[in-house]
């Protein structure tokens, strides 16, 4: 039997797309699938040649893309690559995903740097995962020396692989945060800065299904999700040197206790940042 594959234009496999992900409730239908032909076929305006057929492995690729997409798989882990303050990173199963909220973090810190005219840090980021803020902060100040901490297996593949995709000399630093050793391995720091996880055990009962894809170990800061401001402003103080720059991002509503741990850690100057969506998000203080 003379049997042929169905030939399928751009335009007509993007709607089948797009109506797919419109019936599985996804409200970014559109970009979704855009990302998805963009990388897939190689194209930034993947429709500006509507007609054009595409090859019938590549676009059972793309319908195998879109499923998952439509079972909650999130777009970045499928495109295996994302951008975050210009930067492109690695991300897959086992790494959050960086936020756009985080680079309010990147850019408070710097601008506190600035402020106090900090030029070549040595700063630690804790909690890297993809290492995201760590690669941000060493573009901005091409001087500094940033070591990147991370315990997890999984995301430390993506931290040295997007060292290596970025040429950058990042120290990473395996290990718990928590830990001694891994504390007394670092130098005296000018900054310390930290994503560390803090959702609550109420917030991880009601994850989005994109989000339940991601580690637990990146999301779940202990109870009331505070568990990790409390250890790193504990346990990193004597790190610092004085004068030294501490800087969270945090969840809704937690600046107040943030603030609250600070203080009771002996830390001043405190200030806070709202992110695009106007969440005061993060929060830099000063060691006195
Ligand atoms: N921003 C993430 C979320 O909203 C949480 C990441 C974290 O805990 N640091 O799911």
């Amino acid at each position: 039997m003379n049997y042929e594959l169905k030939k399928v234009s751009r335009r007509q496999l993007y709607d089948e797309c797009v109506a797919l992900l419109n019936a599985a409730g996804k409200e970014s239908a559109d970009f979704d699938v855009l990302c998805i032909f963009q990388d897939m076929l190689g194209d930034k305006n993947p429709l500006f040649l509507p007609g054009k057929e595409i090859p019938p492995g590549t676009a059972e690729r793309i319908r195998g893309l879109v499923k998952a997409r439509s079972e909650g798989e999130p777009l970045q882990y499928l495109l295996g690559k994302w951008e975050f303050y210009g930067i492109e990173l690695y991300v897959g199963e086992g790494v959050l995903i960086p936020r756009p909220d985080t680079e309010t973090l990147v850019e408070h810190t710097l601008d506190i740097c600035r402020e106090k005219g900090i030029r070549s840090p040595v700063i630690a980021d804790l909690c890297s995962g993809s290492g995201c803020i760590a690669l941000a902060l060493e573009r901005e100040l091409p001087g500094a020396e940033i070591y990147a901490v991370e315990m997890s297996p999984e995301a430390l593949a993506y931290l040295r692989k997007n060292r290596e995709l970025n040429n950058s000399r990042i120290h990473i630093i395996e290990g718990d945060i928590l830990s001694p050793e891994v504390i007394s391995t670092l130098p005296e720091a000018d900054v310390i800065v930290s994503n560390p996880p803090y959702l609550t055990a109420q917030d991880m009962t009601e994850l989005e299904t994109e989000v339940l894809c991601e580690p637990s170990l990146a999301l779940f800061g202990g109870s009331d999700g505070l568990d990790y401001y409390r250890a790193i402003a504990e346990k990193w103080r004597d790190k610092l040197r004085e004068g030294g720059i501490i800087a969270f991002e945090f969840g809704l509503g937690q600046h107040g206790d943030v603030e609250e741990i600070l203080r009771s850690c002996g830390f001043t100057d405190i200030s806070f940042r709202k992110d695009g969506g106007g969440i005061i998000r993060t929060a830099s203080a000063v060691k006195h």
